[in-house]
């Protein structure tokens, strides 16, 4: 069967060789087996169910929401040679109706058809009478309520395993931590399924992340020093900020084009088209740019606001170094970034406990910025993964940062969640520490706490800081509902014991916030 794989792969698609697990999920799929695929953005995933389709009799189905990329791959398989097709609803019923004919024909590999379509009763006859290789789950994750990207329709496909028992089923996704991955288990019927973890380490990129000081200049320093010459992404919050750093950078002298979504499709498709011909051009977009974008030789991607979550940045930072080779991933982060995310995540609509959750993860990106361990091992961490030393390749393990003993410190902090109980956010434990008389403090007796106003020696914000350090070090948990809780972990033990101590990073921000205080 490898071999047939690998034939396939190379006289189809053209490459010498597997990469990581695709062989093994290959296998797995293609004698029959059910697999749920956790790989990296870029770590190629689509082969995982492409190939297998066509080594099996029959139609692979391939589920995906991405409806705006469904044209681009089959094209691109159409051009291999593959017989491929869409259905949704770009397509007119002449189009969709040449579409179905040709799969109870038995003339297609592969199949790519939005969840809505589907479900319909009527798609799922006409699939009973096709000859079915096998059923691909694009973007799995899509059907975890707790995710940023759920689709209601993805509820429904549990419905493929109890109508086609016998069609094995493939689940992808580059979402990997360990809820989500429940949730896609059991909301898919995916009990049987081989787990194929990938590790999500990208060692090409060197991470580096700075307080903002004038974060165009910043940027425009790392751009002169490290990659004048190289195609990169300045990713910004907001399309005005796109806007006025896409100027910014082309007075500068950098060869910088804006992209988000109040551009018109033709402007977008332009800059699109020259970002992935050109080799030197620096693109300044929202993050509605790059989904989707195969150009191996990124070699920045720059964050000069705050991504929402370290899901975004990683995703975001991922489209930088496809290639292998070295390649960066920079950013910059202010206090005022704070305040606007919160700001957004407190305004917008969500359901409170999606809001929770928000708010959770962005105290997690928070950690990460301030944290003084290397980079990697925190983001990675934060997708469940190990990694035994420091890289040796991010800013802090590259330049050691301003760090402090920070044991009596998080001694302090450690008891005081203790002491209350294990029940309060950073809010609250704060305010403990600090020795506030609030009203929430009063009516709880927690002045009474043998804690209370032992933590006179750092600040509001530091505390802050202590407490995110802690959380995004392992000392201390956060509950999984999103309140912010905060609890002690196994971790927490020998530091509370005295037999560990702890380095922590000086707050970069409360240090500027007072020298910008104090420079008038
Ligand atoms: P994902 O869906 O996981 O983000 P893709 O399937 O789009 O990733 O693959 C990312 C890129 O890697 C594509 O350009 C793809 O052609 C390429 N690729 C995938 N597998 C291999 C391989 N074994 N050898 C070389 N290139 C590969
Ligand atoms: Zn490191």
């Amino acid at each position: 069967m490898l071999e047939r794989a690998q034939h396939v792969l190379q006289t189809v698609f053209g490459y010498p060789a597997f990469r990581g697990l695709q062989a093994q999920v290959i296998e797995r799929v293609a004698r029959g087996g059910d697999a749920l695929v956790l790989m990296p953005t870029g770590g190629g995933k689509s082969l995982c169910y492409q190939i297998p389709a066509l080594l099996r009799p029959g139609v692979g189905v391939v589920v995906s929401p991405l409806i705006a990329l469904m044209k681009d791959q089959v094209d691109a398989l159409l051009q291999l040679g593959v017989r491929a097709a869409y259905l949704n609803s770009s397509l007119s019923s002449q189009e969709a109706a040449a579409v179905e004919r040709a799969l109870l024909a038995g003339e297609l590999k592969l199949l790519y058809v939005a969840p809505e379509r589907l479900l319909t009763p009527r798609f799922l006859s006409l699939l009973a009478r096709a000859q079915l290789a096998l059923f691909a789950v694009d973007e799995a994750h899509c059907v975890s309520q707790w995710g940023h990207d759920f689709r209601p329709e993805y509820l429904g496909l549990s419905v493929l395993a109890e109508r086609f028992p016998g069609v094995p089923r493939v689940a992808l996704t580059a979402t990997a931590d360990e809820a989500t991955r429940r949730e896609m288990v059991e909301r898919l019927s995916l009990q049987r399924a081989q787990p194929f973890v990938s590790s999500f380490d990208r060692p090409n990129l060197r991470y580096t992340v700075v307080p903002k000081a004038g974060a165009k200049g910043q940027f425009l320093s790392f751009y002169r020093a490290r990659h004048q010459g190289g195609a990169g992404i300045v990713y910004c919050l907001s399309r005005r900020s796109v806007e006025e750093t896409a100027a910014w950078l082309v007075k500068a002298g950098v060869e910088a084009l804006p992209y988000h979504a109040g551009l018109s499709a033709a402007v977008r498709q332009e800059h699109q088209e020259r970002f992935l011909r050109e080799d030197a051009l620096v693109m300044v977009a929202t993050i509605a740019f790059g989904m989707g974008i195969d150009k191996p030789d990124v070699r920045f991607v720059a964050h000069l606001e705050l991504p929402k979550s370290l899901e975004g940045y990683y995703q975001e930072t991922g489209r930088a170094g496809r290639d292998g080779d070295p390649a960066d991933a920079f950013m910059t982060y202010g206090l005022e970034d704070v305040v606007t995310l919160r700001r957004l995540l407190a305004q917008s609509n969500a359901p409170e406990a999606v809001k929770r959750l928000e708010a959770r993860k962005l105290e997690a990106l928070l950690g990460y910025c301030e944290t003084a361990r290397c980079r990697r091992q925190v983001l990675l961490a934060y997708f469940g993964e190990t990694l035994a030393e420091p890289c040796g390749n991010c800013d802090t393990c590259l330049a050691p940062v301003d760090t402090f003993d920070g044991t009596v410190a998080a001694q302090k902090a450690l008891s005081t969640v203790v002491r209350t109980g294990q029940r309060f956010g950073a809010g609250h434990v704060t305010d403990v520490l600090l020795g506030k008389l609030t009203p929430r403090v009063r009516s709880l007796g927690h002045h009474e706490l043998s804690t209370f106003g032992i933590g006179g020696e750092l600040s509001e914000r530091a505390w802050r800081s202590v407490l995110r350090q802690l959380v995004a070090a392992g000392y201390l948990a956060t509950d999984a509902e999103g309140y912010g809780t905060l609890k002690l972990t196994p971790r927490s033990t020998p530091l509370l014991k005295g037999q560990e101590t702890l380095r922590l990073r000086r707050d970069p921000t409360a240090a500027k916030a007072k020298a910008a205080v104090k420079g008038g």
